[in-house]
């Protein structure tokens, strides 16, 4: 593992082979088959005792974020407590997972929502620890087992998740870490006959072929993709609080954000104005050391995603504003804010996961509608607006899974996120996210009559 900050190599974590897969799969659904079996009660007590351990290692689990990933020290400890969070709020729903009764001719039906049995969490590189809790923390709440297959480039923290699950009193093999390569050790769980579930984050190229490969077993699959999202600025919203939000919106985590506005609309007419609060929002962005607490941007992951970057977006592109980045080692690329009519094309359609946005303009509603949905993605975006008639016709427009009006904010543990079209398939968060991991049964009881 090479610290993004550094370059220095801070450790070395032994890929799993299939072999070892296929012991942990089978360890996995005999865990699982006694953890589903416990009162519920007793479920989300274990689940509550996971989160109150993540807790007592907030400060630890945040620095080998920072450490293995790049991410500013206040980001990598908010990401550390949304594990914590998501597990308290997996452990309400324990309780709360019912089935139906439905009345029908000659007896009554009843559902139950079971649950799969062995679950895969395969885990991108840019949201190590909290994409990890988004699938485990449901996933274990649902009664299942869970196999977690972190991005080669960040394995530490989900090694240590599986540490304090079993230091928190979780049975042997219940949730396991499997580093390894995607092809390697994501295939074998992908290809096992043994896992019933996979739930993919990562780009829409590995997450077809990952679709492509569950046909063989019938799996059950989520999928959460790649993005384009648009922040979507009429002229008549407040302009001010729209600048001084862009930059996070396009800048945090340095870019690497499945969210992340890659593309700003704003309406003719009020362009100039808003470039002239954006550029000094832009500059005002600290960049360097993520373990400084000053520090809004880190570096990139490694060498080759900086490489891939720079090819969408080489670093001498005519461009509104460009950042600084510092000298001497790490990843860095500068905040870049590019013109739509002068940008690379493929930096105008294509997921950059770097800290560039790219400017365009619209003339009405219909054309910002128009423009927001060309692309194959439909993960985030945003409104602003301050007629809220109009933040309803364009969001009911826009064809993507999570927007918000007058913020730049996706995400919220308690609330189902998901894509449409290319971003993915299914929903993880919210109450959607327990029912993902159950199979429903229905039993038909005959009454005689
Ligand atoms: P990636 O697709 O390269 O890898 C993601 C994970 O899949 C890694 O663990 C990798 O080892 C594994 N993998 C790779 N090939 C595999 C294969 N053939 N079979 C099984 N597993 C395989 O993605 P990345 O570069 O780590 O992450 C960046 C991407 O993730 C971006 O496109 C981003 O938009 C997306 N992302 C989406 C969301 C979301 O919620 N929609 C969230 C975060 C990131």
């Amino acid at each position: 593992m090479i610290d993004p900050t550094t370059e220095e190599i801070i450790a070395r974590v032994p890929d799993t082979d299939p072999a070892a897969v296929d012991t942990a799969v089978l360890r996995a659904g005999a865990a699982g088959r006694r953890w589903a079996a416990l009162a519920p009660a007793d479920r989300a007590r274990a689940l509550r005792r996971f989160a109150d351990v993540v807790d007592r290692h907030l400060d630890e689990l945040a620095a080998l974020e920072t450490a293995e990933a790049g991410h500013p020290a206040a980001t990598a400890r908010g990401e550390a407590e949304q594990v914590r969070d998501l597990l308290e709020y997996a452990a309400g729903g324990v309780e709360r997972l019912t089935g139906r009764q439905i009345p029908v001719a000659g007896g009554t039906a009843v559902t139950f929502a079971e649950p799969l049995g062995v679950v895969a969490v395969i885990a991108p590189w840019n949201f190590p620890m909290p994409i990890a809790a988004w699938g485990a923390a449901p996933a274990l709440a649902a009664g299942n087992a869970v196999l977690l297959k972190p991005a080669e480039q960040t394995p530490l923290t989900a090694l240590r998740l599986a540490e304090l699950a079993l230091e928190a009193g979780l049975p042997e093999g219940l949730f396991r870490t499997l580093p390894g390569a995607g092809t390697v050790t994501g295939e074998a769980l992908v290809d096992h006959p043994g896992v019933a579930k996979v739930v993919f984050t990562g780009s829409t190229a590995v997450g077809r072929r990952i679709m492509a490969r569950c046909a063989g077993t019938v799996k059950r699959l989520t999928l959460e993709l790649g993005g384009k999202s648009p922040m979507v600025v009429f002229a008549d919203a407040d302009l001010e609080r729209a600048a001084a939000s862009a930059p996070s919106a396009f800048l945090d985590n340095t870019g690497q954000d499945c969210c992340a506005r890659s593309r700003i609309l704003v309406q003719e007419g009020v362009r100039d104005r808003f470039l002239e609060l954006l550029e000094p929002a832009v500059r005002a962005v600290r960049v360097g050391d993520p373990r400084d607490p000053d520090t809004d941007m880190g570096p990139l992951i490694s060498a080759a995603h900086r490489e891939r970057v720079s090819a969408l977006v080489p670093t001498d592109t005519p461009a509104l504003v460009r950042g600084e980045v510092p000298e001497g080692p790490g990843f860095w690329y500068p905040a870049t804010v590019l013109d739509d009519a002068r940008a690379p094309e493929r930096a105008r359609t294509e997921e950059i996961f770097g800290p560039v946005t790219v400017v365009g303009t619209f003339a009405d509603e219909d054309e910002a509608v128009r423009l927001a949905n060309d692309t194959p993605y439909g993960l985030s975006g945003s409104i602003w607006t301050r007629d809220t008639g109009r933040a309803l016709r364009v969001s009911g427009g826009i064809r993507a899974g999570n927007l918000s009006v007058n913020s730049n904010s996706s995400v919220r543990p308690t609330t189902p996120f998901g894509g449409f079209k290319q971003s993915g398939l299914g929903r993880e968060l919210g109450p959607d996210a327990l029912i993902a991991f159950t199979e429903t049964k229905t039993v038909f009881i005959d009454t005689g009559r």
